[in-house]
């Protein structure tokens, strides 16, 4: 296991002789130690990152070499995705299928961006005849990426995959919690020999070596995927440098279900959207479901049903079907926010404590009803296996409790009616909407927030244009 910082091309002996414990919440064993990055390792880091942009490496690659270049990393992450994906599983919880399928996710998306290098289009704008203009797509310089712990391989492949193809050059944070599966990319990045100081992987705690890697002067560009409470820190730490800054941040997803849903579909999407793929860990939970009350009874016995037969247990076990929280501070951070949706009068309908009988950090699936929309637990995001519902009898009141939090990140309809879908769609606040069904995803599909839940977007060919900035060339013709 290699538990070093990875700068300029190489895993390098630590400097600040500082390691940092990686436990696992199955189980509460410590994994591994991962050498934490401090100034010295943080200077070196974006210093190799500024030499390999200004030698415009990626800029002056042939689109080709690149594209073989990202189609090796992808070949070496479905090489190591056993490896990799058994590790993941120890220090982040989920289950080994879904941590594999999360290196198999990561090396789609290198596929899918290695066949993107020759399809920039910059565009020629008519302006007369005696002017040529045209606009490229240009690379911001030393991007900054920091990565968080729920989906660290996949995140970390998505960022990193569409900054090279902008042509940024690269100083990334994996998360604290679980660092160790992220180390596979520089030994692939290493043995497919992507040239020094393009990536440059360092390690440590969020307050700490996070607040030095966006205090440091040596980013031109900071793209980052966490809570919103650490946006808003990077802002106003970059403020005077005037830093753009890309932001993937949390949600407050809600389903709204109408009567003429397939409620059997409903059901399946709510347990996949909320308890089911991260036990909610994900930016993107059905946190929220607000159901009409003409279907409520059926829709709530079923949920109620099928969320008190999940198995709750350790990633290692295939049959696992609600896996731990990442930490102690997670189990309790959802435990006040279960007490404090207790004490607002909702009621509890499923769950509601954690499971004891484990030395892990499990709890139980978690079902609130008739929850008030300015409850805590109806516009704070939990990041657990707590959904909370609510009821409607218009549909503009559907929306309206649709759009009450400050997030905007993803939201489903459920009805058979397409006309009354396009309709939701289009006044839901939010940058995903689903239909019919939670998670309908692709690689080649642009997703982001609204509001609270962020700016900039990731997938497709979207993603591409939004990591970088363009520049237009205007020339007087004599
Ligand atoms: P977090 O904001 O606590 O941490 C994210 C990353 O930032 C970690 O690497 C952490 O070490 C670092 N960090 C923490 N404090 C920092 C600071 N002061 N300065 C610099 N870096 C700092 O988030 P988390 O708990 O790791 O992840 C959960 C959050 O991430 C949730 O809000 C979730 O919704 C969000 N998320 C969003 C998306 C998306 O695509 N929109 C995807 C996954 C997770």
């Amino acid at each position: 296991m290699e538990t070093r910082n990875f700068i300029n091309g190489k895993f390098i002996d630590s400097i600040s002789k500082e390691k940092i414990p990686i436990v696992n919440p199955a189980n509460q064993k410590v994994v591994g130690n991962i050498d934490q990055a401090l100034d010295d390792e943080i200077n070196l880091a974006f210093e190799s990152a500024k030499k390999a942009f200004d030698k415009r490496i990626l800029l002056d690659m042939d689109p080709k070499k690149k594209s073989n270049m990202m189609r090796a990393i992808a070949t070496k992450l479905r090489e190591y995705k056993n490896e990799g994906g058994k590790l993941l599983s120890q220090e982040n919880g989920k289950t080994i299928a879904q941590c594999i399928d999360e290196f198999n996710g990561a090396a789609d998306t290198f596929d899918f961006y290695a066949g993107m290098t020759d399809k920039i289009q910059n565009k020629l704008i008519p302006s007369g005849k005696d002017t040529f203009n045209y606009v490229v797509l240009e690379p911001f310089g030393v991007s900054l990426q920091i990565v968080p712990w729920n989906y660290p391989v996949s995140i970390f492949s998505g960022m990193v995959a569409q900054n090279l193809i902008v042509g940024n050059t690269i100083v990334i944070k994996p998360p604290e919690l679980c660092p160790l599966s992220s180390n596979f990319y520089g030994k692939i990045f290493e043995e497919v020999g992507v040239p020094n100081g393009i990536i440059n992987i360092v390690h440590g705690f969020g307050d700490i070596t996070g607040r030095k890697l966006v205090k440091n002067k040596g980013s031109d560009y900071i793209v980052f995927t966490g809570s919103p409470e650490v946006a808003s820190e990077i802002l106003k730490e970059t403020a005077d440098r005037i830093v753009p800054c890309h932001f993937e941040l949390g949600g407050k997803s809600a389903a709204i279900i109408f009567p003429d849903a397939d409620i059997d579909k409903a059901v399946e999407s709510t347990v996949k959207g909320i308890f089911k793929p991260n036990a909610g860990q994900i930016c993107v939970a059905m946190s929220r479901v607000i159901v009409h009350p003409k279907i409520k009874d059926e829709y709530m016995t079923k949920l109620i049903s099928k969320s008190k037969k999940l198995k709750v247990g350790s990633g290692a076990d295939s049959e696992t079907e609600v896996t731990p929280l990442i930490s102690k501070d997670q189990m309790q951070r959802v435990s006040n926010y279960v007490n404090s949706g207790i004490q607002s009068g909702a009621t509890l309908e499923l769950g509601g404590k954690e499971d004891q009988n484990k030395d892990g950090n499990f709890y139980l699936p978690t079902i609130f009803d008739n929850v008030s929309t300015k409850a805590t637990i109806a516009q704070e995001e939990i990041f657990g296996p707590v959904a909370s519902v609510f009821d409607f009898e218009t549909e503009n009141e559907a929306i309206e409790i649709a759009n009450s939090t400050s997030y905007g990140l993803a939201s489903g309809v459920f009805t058979a009616d397409d006309q009354k879908a396009k309709w939701t769609a289009e006044r839901i606040k939010a940058g995903i909407i689903w239909h019919n069904d939670w998670f309908v995803d692709g690689i080649n599909l642009p997703g982001g927030g609204y509001k609270k839940s962020g700016y900039g977007r990731d997938g497709g060919m979207d993603g591409i244009y939004s990591h970088g900035q363009t520049k237009r060339v205007s020339k007087r013709l004599y």
